[in-house]
C-alpha cells in the first residue's frame, strides 16, 4: 500500500508530507501515517520544528465521511489534534487548496498556519447536519470571538486566505508557487526566535468580552430562526460555541464531543448525509461508462425566451457558453432579453457580480427571429409552449435546419418525448432537458432518455449538467417524468381534502411544519392561478377563483387574501366557493384532522408514486427520486427526500395506512406492488435492488 505520510528533515525542520489522493481525506491510514511521522519527529533531536504539507491539489479537504456513524479507528482526529496541540516542538501547517472540516481543525491544532494566496479554509460540517467535532467549535471562537465563530460554523462558508489572515485564522499568506519554501522559512524563523508554541486553546482574549453577554447566543438563534428551522445542527453549534466561551477548554471539548455524537445519531444528519451521497451517485448511469465519450458543446441554441427559455439561457451564459436565442416576435425577444438583463443587474446591485460581468454575459447572446440561425448550434433546447403540435412542428423544422451531430433537446414538462423525437428523422439525437423554475436557480436537471436516445447524447447531457452547475437525474419517459409525477399526488390530495372540508390553512401549515418552505395553496397563489389552471376541463375551485379575478398573490387575492405585506389570511370568498364546488361535485363533508393523518394523506401517496417510478424503471435508483424531490421541489433536505423518509417511518406502517385510506377513498391509495413487497420482506428503499 502506498504510504500516506512521509517525512524528510531539512535544515532542522521535519517536513511531513501527507498524500492521500484525490483530496487528502482524513482516512484512518492517513491518520495512522501522520501519527507515526509525528512520533518520529518528536523524538528526533535534529528536529527543531515540524512542517505539515500536503501533496496534490489540496490540503486535507475534510474528514473521510464514509467513516461517519462508525467507530473511529485509532488514532481519532481529536487524538491527533491533542497530539499536535501538546507537541514538544512547534508545528506549522502549510495550507493550499482547501482546508475544510477536519482538515482545518487539524490545522487549527497546529501552532502556526501559513496559507497560499488561493487557499480557502472553512468548517462545512453543518451541511451534513453535524458540527466540527475535533475542536473546531472551541478553537475558532478563541481566535475570532463568538459572533464571528457562529457565523463561520453555522454557515459552513469557505473563507479565502486574505480574509482568514485578517480574522487571524492563519498567520501568514504567501504566493502559491512559494508555499513550501516560504513555510519552511517561516518554520526556521520560529526556531531561530526560540521555538515558541502558541496554542489556540490557551487564548482567551477574543472571548473575554463574550463572557458577559450570554444573550448573544439566544439573539443569534432568534435572528436566524427561519434559516435554521428544522435543522438540528445549528442549535448544537450554538451550544458548543457557548461552551467555548463559558467553560475551560477541555470541558468545552467534552461538550463538543457529546453534541457531535448526538448529531451523528440524529435522523436529520443521516438524511443530510444521504442527500450528499445521493447527489454524487445520481451522475452515474450504469450502462454509460467513461468509455462513452461526450460530444463537445461550444454553442447552444434556445427556442423560446419565456419564463423557462430565459432562465435556461442564463445557465449557459454563466458558464461562458454563447447562446442563440430564437423567438417568434421581436417583442417577445426583447422582453425575454430584458428580463435576463434585469436579473443580472439585480445580482450586480447586490454586489455579487460586476457591471462588466453583466455586459460580458449579455454579450454572449445572439438574438434571432429565425430558426435557421440555429444551423451551427451543437445543442438546441426547445422551451416553447407546452403543446405537442407546436413542439412536433418545431422539431420537424429543426430536423431540416440543425447540423448533423447536433443534440436536439426539449424542456417539456409532461409531453411524450418519444413522440417529439419521432417528428425528426434522427430520434437518437433527441433528449429531454427538463429544467425547473426558476431555471437559473433550481439545481435539478432531469435528463430524459427517450427510447431511441443514443448513449453519447445521454452522456453529454449528464456531463453538461455539471458544467452549468446542475445536478442531473436520469429519467425515463412518462407523464411528468420523475419530480412532477412524484409530487402530483400531494397536490391532488391537498385539493381533495379541501373539497372534503379540511381548512386549506391547516393543510398548508402541516406541510410547512414538515419542512416545506410553503404549503400547496400558498405555492399556487405565488405562481398565479391563471398560469396553473389553464388546462382545467371541469369546474374547479381554482377556475372559479380565476373567474372571480382572484389570480393569486399578485392580485392580493387567490386561495387566500393578502395584505400589503403579502401576509395571507383565510378568505370567506374562497370558503364559499369551496362549498359550492364540493356540493356541485357531490363531495361529502369529511374533514381530515390531526397532523399525522393530514401528513399521511398528503405524503404517503408521494412515497407510493416513488415506488411506481422506481418499479417501472423510470428512475435508476431510489436515491435519484429523493434528489429530484429535494432539488426540484425543495423537499426538506433534513428529511432526506420522500423515500429516505419513508424508510424512517417504516414501510409496513405506510402500507397499512394506505390500505386504510384505500378502503375509504378508493384505488388512488392502493399501495404499489414494490412498496408492498419491500414492506413484507422487512426491507427498505435504501437497501437497493
Ligand atoms: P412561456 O409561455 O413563458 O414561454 C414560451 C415562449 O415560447 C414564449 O415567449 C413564446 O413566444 C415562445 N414561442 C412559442 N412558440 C415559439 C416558436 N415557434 N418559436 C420560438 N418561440 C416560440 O412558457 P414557459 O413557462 O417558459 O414554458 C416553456 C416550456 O417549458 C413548456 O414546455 C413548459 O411545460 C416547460 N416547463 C415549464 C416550467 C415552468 O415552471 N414554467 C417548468 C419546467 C418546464
Amino acid at each position: 500500500m502506498k504510504q500516506t505520510a512521509t517525512s524528510v528533515v531539512v535544515d532542522g525542520v521535519a517536513l511531513i508530507t501527507l498524500d492521500n489522493p484525490p483530496v487528502n481525506a482524513l482516512s484512518a491510514s492517513l491518520r495512522q501515517g501522520l501519527q507515526a511521522e509525528l512520533e518520529q519527529a518528536f523524538g528526533d533531536e535534529e528536529v527543531g520544528a515540524i512542517l505539515l504539507l500536503c501533496a496534490g491539489r489540496t490540503f486535507i479537504a475534510g474528514a473521510d465521511i464514509t467513516e461517519f456513524g462508525q467507530p473511529w479507528q485509532p488514532p481519532s482526529l481529536p487524538d491527533l489534534c491533542a497530539m499536535l496541540d501538546g507537541a514538544p516542538k512547534p508545528v506549522i501547517a502549510a495550507i493550499h487548496g482547501t482546508a475544510l472540516g477536519g482538515g482545518f481543525e487539524l490545522a487549527l491544532a497546529c501552532h502556526y498556519r501559513v496559507a497560499a494566496r488561493s487557499a480557502k479554509v472553512g468548517l462545512p460540517e453543518v451541511h451534513l447536519g453535524l458540527l466540527p467535532g475535533a475542536g473546531g467549535t472551541q478553537r475558532v471562537p478563541r481566535i475570532v470571538g463568538a459572533e464571528a465563530a457562529l457565523d463561520i460554523i453555522t454557515s459552513g462558508r469557505q473563507i479565502k486566505a486574505a480574509e482568514a489572515l485578517s480574522l487571524g485564522l492563519v498567520d501568514a499568506v504567501v504566493d502559491d508557487a512559494a508555499l513550501a519554501e516560504e513555510a519552511l522559512a517561516f518554520a526556521r524563523r520560529v526556531v531561530a526566535d526560540g521555538g515558541a508554541k502558541p496554542r489556540i486553546r490557551d487564548r482567551a482574549d477574543a472571548i473575554e468580552g463574550d463572557r458577559n453577554r450570554p444573550e448573544l447566543f439566544t439573539a443569534f438563534a432568534a435572528a436566524n430562526a427561519r434559516r435554521f428551522k428544522g435543522f438540528v445542527a445549528p442549535a448544537a453549534i450554538i451550544g458548543a460555541v457557548e461552551a467555548a466561551v463559558t467553560l475551560p477548554f477541555d470541558e468545552g471539548l467534552a461538550k463538543e464531543t457529546a453534541l457531535f455524537e448526538r448529531l451523528v445519531a440524529s435522523p436529520e444528519s443521516a438524511a443530510q448525509r444521504h442527500v450528499f451521497f445521493a447527489e454524487r451517485e445520481a451522475a452515474r448511469v450504469p450502462d454509460i461508462g467513461p468509455d462513452i465519450s461526450a460530444i463537445d458543446i461550444r454553442s447552444v441554441g434556445v427556442i423560446g425566451a419565456g419564463t423557462m427559455g430565459g432562465g435556461i439561457t442564463m445557465n449557459f451564459l454563466n458558464a461562458g457558453i454563447p447562446i442563440t436565442l430564437v423567438e417568434t416576435t421581436q417583442e417577445a425577444l426583447d422582453r425575454g432579453i430584458a428580463t435576463i438583463r434585469r436579473n443580472y443587474e439585480t445580482t450586480a446591485a447586490k454586489g455579487r457580480m460586476t457591471a462588466a460581468q453583466v455586459e460580458q454575459r449579455m454579450g454572449l447572446i445572439s438574438p434571432s427571429l429565425d430558426l435557421a440561425a440555429l444551423a451551427d448550434a451543437d445543442l438546441i433546447i426547445e422551451a416553447v409552449y407546452e403543446s405537442m403540435d407546436v413542439k412536433t412542428d418545431i422539431f420537424a423544422r429543426l430536423d431540416r435546419i440543425a447540423k448533423l451531430g447536433a443534440i436536439l433537446a426539449s424542456n417539456t414538462s409532461f409531453l411524450d418525448l418519444n413522440r417529439i423525437a419521432a417528428a425528426t428523422s434522427r430520434p437518437e439525437w433527441v433528449v429531454g432537458l427538463h429544467f425547473f423554475s426558476p431555471a437559473n436557480v433550481m439545481r435539478l436537471l432531469e435528463v430524459v432518455r427517450g427510447a431511441a436516445t443514443s448513449k453519447p447524447v445521454v452522456a453529454t447531457a449528464m456531463r453538461l449538467a455539471k458544467r452549468i452547475g446542475k445536478v442531473a437525474v436520469l429519467s425515463g419517459v412518462c407523464d411528468g417524468f420523475i419530480a412532477n409525477r412524484l409530487l402530483a399526488p400531494r397536490g391532488a390530495q391537498a385539493e381533495a381534502m379541501m373539497l372534503e372540508g379540511t381548512p386549506i390553512a391547516e393543510i398548508d401549515r402541516v406541510l410547512v411544519d414538515y419542512g416545506f418552505a410553503m404549503g400547496h395553496f400558498q405555492m399556487m397563489d405565488l405562481v398565479g392561478l391563471d398560469v396553473i389552471g389553464r388546462n382545467a376541463t371541469e369546474r374547479t375551485v381554482m377556475g372559479d377563483l380565476v373567474a372571480a379575478g382572484r389570480l393569486g398573490q399578485k392580485r392580493g387575492a387567490g386561495y387566500y387574501d393578502y395584505d400589503e405585506k403579502r401576509r395571507s389570511r383565510p378568505s370567506d370568498v374562497t370558503g364559499s366557493l369551496i362549498k359550492e364546488v364540493a356540493a356541485a361535485r357531490g363531495v361529502a363533508h369529511a374533514p381530515t384532522s390531526g397532523d399525522e393523518a393530514l401528513l399521511a394523506r398528503l405524503l404517503y401517496p408521494v412515497v407510493n408514486e416513488g415506488a411506481k417510478i422506481l418499479e417501472e424503471g423510470i428512475a435508476l435508483r431510489a436515491s435519484d427520486i429523493d434528489i429530484a424531490a429535494v432539488l426540484g421541489y425543495n423537499w426538506p433536505v433534513y428529511r432526506g427526500g420522500p423515500l429516505f423518509w419513508a424508510d424512517q417511518v417504516g414501510l409496513d406502517r405506510i402500507v397499512a395506512e394506505m390500505r386504510r385510506l384505500e378502503a375509504v377513498h378508493g384505488e388512488t391509495f392502493r399501495p404499489a406492488p414494490l412498496l408492498v413487497r419491500l414492506a413484507e420482506a422487512g426491507r427498505r428503499f435504501g437497501d437497493g435492488s
